[in-house]
């Protein structure tokens, strides 16, 4: 099963977390982790990511790691380096969990 999420779907106007439901926060969080570290490594190839799978919702036992890649221009994929658990991450590109954006000057 993939999920695929739009980051800007979490956001308002401007690019402030919007008012979510305590298993969206979960959601976010698990996604923020993710932007955060694949645009600070974003010219690596595979990202080992220091996320657990678990955290990605409550009542998980997975305890895989996550790993991403950058595919596509402003999409992360990530899965799970022990179960069937994937994902996309889609407009995350410019917001405020981009570190990109604090390496150009
Ligand atoms: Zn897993």
């Amino acid at each position: 099963m993939t999920l695929r999420t739009n980051f800007r779907h979490f956001l308002d106007e401007e690019g402030k977390v919007l008012a979510l439901t305590e298993q969206a926060k979960i959601v976010f969080k698990f996604l923020s982790k993710i932007v955060l570290s694949v645009s600070e490594n974003i010219e690596h190839p595979l990202i080992q990511l220091d996320v657990k799978c678990n955290t990605r919702a409550t009542a998980l036992t997975c305890e895989g790691s996550i790993e991403a890649t950058c595919s596509a221009f402003d999409t992360i994929d990530w899965h799970c380096d022990s179960c069937e658990a994937s994902g996309t991450i889609s407009n995350w590109y410019g917001s405020q969990w981009d570190r990109q954006a604090r390496i150009l000057h």
